[in-house]
């Protein structure tokens, strides 16, 4: 397949080239390119060539969540997203915390993909030798310092310190970063605003503890969902000392804020909670600290959502709603282009050792995204191909549209319906 006349977004930015594409890679990149006899040949005219987003987290619900989500739900959400990769979360129902529980969850969800994917596994207190053992076949371990959805939690120092030093040194360790204790006092205290309930105090005590010890042991840390400028100093502080750490930020922090809870509720509960514009700002100002942007998509049920604040669960659905944001942003010139692609391809794809993801560069495969930059869409309830069929940005006006999405040549997307089969997407390779 040829694409012609489109502008490509490189590593180092936007570019006006021509891409082939042969057994589902990226074979060619040049100037200009001329159709071979019988090969298809896609017009990209004013729009934006971008390379496949990828999703490093989120949370599918399967098995155990059905009414929430499924695999193949889940990664039509993605891919009419422009993602075409993701990593899902452990905290499934029974969780990820074993090689028996990962071949248990590939064989359920692998029919119902439409979108390429990868798998953490969840640390407990006791599967130290064991995730030690099958890193190879993970993206990262997901260690939570502190609960959230589902039953996963390691908050002694014991078996965190026997993770850290028992991994494997060139693997992600990611830490959801609040603390257990903390968050047991002050969500005794009884507010109901979530931002108080669950204050950024936790987040700096779990996040100095987790920095701490990946410096002493020398592991590669890689902070889930930072939320606060404090999280972002110290991160910044630790990157200069050498530690290996990465951090991610959610869209719904970058656009959302404690205010949110007051106009939507619930919906707007999600862990770590939505901050203080002050500490939003600082998000932004932090940009270039922050490696990856990962959507933390975390669908819960409206009736789910309506229930009292003790009662409604946290997390958000967002891995639809990701792309169509950040480029927005772009188009608002709060970011370039080229850092939007550095977060949300280049560097999930480093990070987790997606070998064969990652740019448009020849060799790689070819997760192509077509984008016209010009045409405003208004994000509904109803595009969202979620089970759980809501998002916070509903009502959003935003700059640039999704056209077509291919995932390793084959068109997978096109305006607006989702054209890959089940079982389509492919298990990464490490
Ligand atoms: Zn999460």
């Amino acid at each position: 397949m040829l694409i012609r006349n489109g502008v490509a977004v490189l590593v180092n930015g936007p570019v006006r080239l021509d891409i082939r594409t042969r057994d589902e890679k990226i074979v060619e990149i040049a100037e200009q390119l001329t159709p071979e006899p019988d090969e298809p040949v896609i017009d990209a005219n004013g729009k934006m060539i971008l390379p496949g987003f990828i999703d490093s987290h989120v949370h599918f619900r399967d098995p155990g969540g059905p009414q929430k989500e499924d695999f193949l739900s889940g990664t039509r959400a993605a891919l009419a997203g422009g993602v075409t990769t993701i990593l899902d979360m452990p905290n499934t129902q029974p969780p990820t915390d074993s090689w028996e529980r990962l071949l248990e969850k590939v064989a359920i969800v692998a029919p119902k993909a439409v979108v390429d994917y990868g798998f953490y596994l969840g640390a407990t207190d006791t599967n130290i030798e064991e995730a030690a053992s099958i890193a190879g076949e993970i993206a990262a371990m997901k260690l939570y310092m502190g609960s959230s959805t589902g039953s996963l939690l390691v908050t002694e120092f014991s078996p965190i310190y026997r993770h850290f030093s028992t991994f494997p040194s060139d693997k992600p360790i990611v830490v959801h970063a609040e603390d257990e204790q903390s968050l047991k006092y002050f969500g005794a205290l009884g507010s109901q605003e979530h931002n108080q309930a669950r204050p950024p105090v936790s987040a700096q005590i779990a996040l100095s503890r987790a920095l701490a010890i990946a410096e002493k042991t020398d592991r590669v840390l890689h902070v889930a969902h930072t939320t606060t400028e404090r999280e972002l100093e110290l991160i910044q502080e630790a990157k200069n000392k050498g530690v290996r750490v990465t951090c991610e930020v959610t869209p719904l922090h970058l656009f959302l804020t404690e205010e949110d809870q007051h106009r939507i509720g619930n919906f707007a509960k999600v862990n770590p909670p939505l901050r203080s514009e002050k500490d939003q700002q600082a998000l932004w100002r932090y940009f270039a600290t922050i490696d990856t942007i990962g959507t933390d998509h975390a669908p819960h049920t409206r009736e789910e959502k309506k229930q009292p604040y003790e009662k409604a669960p946290s997390g958000m659905p967002g891995v639809q709603t990701m792309l169509p944001l950040m480029l927005n942003a772009v188009s608002e010139g709060k970011v370039t282009i080229e850092e939007v692609i550095k977060r949300c391809v280049i560097n999930p794809a480093r990070i987790f050792g997606l070998k064969t993801k990652g740019a448009l560069e020849i060799g790689k495969d070819a997760d192509i995204v077509l984008f016209d930059p010009n045409q405003e869409v208004e994000i509904t309830d109803e595009q969202m191909l979620s089970k759980c069929g809501w998002t916070p940005f509903a009502g959003r006006k935003v700059k640039g549209k999704i056209e077509q999405v291919f995932i390793r040549g084959t068109l997978a997307y096109e305006q607006g319906t989702v054209l890959a089969q089940p079982g389509s997407g492919k298990a990464m390779q490490y």
